[in-house]
């Protein structure tokens, strides 16, 4: 589903991904995990589109994602390309960014309202059972300021799931929440990895890694140190980086 093949990315001086090969297949589960300034986030932004790998290559279910040798006379039609990519990958942040001048139920329609100019009449009853999948049926009407941080996060990966992604992809989701809160989230996402959704996850919840990964990987410094299976990299890690950076977070 995902192929990540030498991918570099610098910032002035800066590098920032330093090399990065990575495999993610149909239905997995992959957990990213790392010091702050690995490059996680950069790398997830890479395969949204969201930053321009430097060099390297980035497919997503077989198309290239941010290619850049296009003429100018294509641009018109390079943009269009990268909106449809981009749909067809949903993003949840650490602050949700759902629009607040909305309520529960338009924030999940508004993608397929707006990206993809769907019907209000064929928008909306979808919207309400993507609520109903993440338990928040009742809360339709309210608008995100009423809702908890976990109800909040539980709209926007209902909001993520709305132009039907083939990859979702989650920045530390959790990491803005009540401890008693992220517990409601992790199960969200639970249930979508055991429904097969593909999905890549930079969190520090190393009980989400152990009981839904398919495959832990740990990166630091702009490259990949070590994955594998969360039993082989989390209690059992090949590399003196991920032993240091595991014995500070558990
Ligand atoms: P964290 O765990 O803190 O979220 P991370 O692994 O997600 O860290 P990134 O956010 O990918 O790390 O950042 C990697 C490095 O790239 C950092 O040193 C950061 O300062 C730098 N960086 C990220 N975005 C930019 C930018 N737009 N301009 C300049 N430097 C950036
Ligand atoms: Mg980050």
């Amino acid at each position: 589903m995902v192929e990540i093949v030498d991918v570099h990315k610098s910032y002035g001086s800066g590098t920032v991904l330093d090399g990065v090969d990575l495999i993610v297949h149909p239905g997995e589960v992959t957990v990213l995990i790392g010091p702050s300034g690995a490059g996680k986030s950069t790398l997830l932004r890479v395969i949204n589109h969201l930053e321009k790998a430097d060099r390297g290559v980035v497919l997503v279910g077989g198309e290239l994602i941010g290619y850049r040798r296009v003429g100018k006379h294509l641009r018109e039609l390079r943009e269009r390309e990268v909106l449809r990519q981009r749909t067809g990958i949903g993003f949840v942040f650490q602050d949700f960014n759902l629009f607040a001048n909305l309520t529960v139920l338009e924030n999940v329609a508004e993608a397929p309202r707006s990206a993809q100019g769907r019907p209000a009449s064929e928008v909306y009853p979808l919207a309400r059972r993507l609520l109903e999948r993440v338990g928040l049926a009742d809360k339709a009407d309210a608008h995100p300021r009423r809702l908890s941080g976990g109800q909040q996060q539980r709209v926007a990966i209902a909001r993520a799931l709305a132009l039907e992604p083939k990859l979702l992809l989650f920045d530390e989701p959790t990491s803005a929440l009540d401890p008693e809160l992220v517990g409601e989230v992790l199960d969200v996402m639970k249930s979508l990895a055991a429904a097969g959704t593909t999905m890549i996850v930079v969190t520090h919840e190393m009980g989400f890694a152990r009981e839904v990964a398919d495959k832990v990987v740990f990166m630091a410094d702009g490259r990949i140190v070590e994955q594998g299976l969360p039993s082989q990299v989390l209690r059992n890690p090949a590399h003196e980086r991920t032993r240091a950076f595991l014995a500070k977070i558990l």
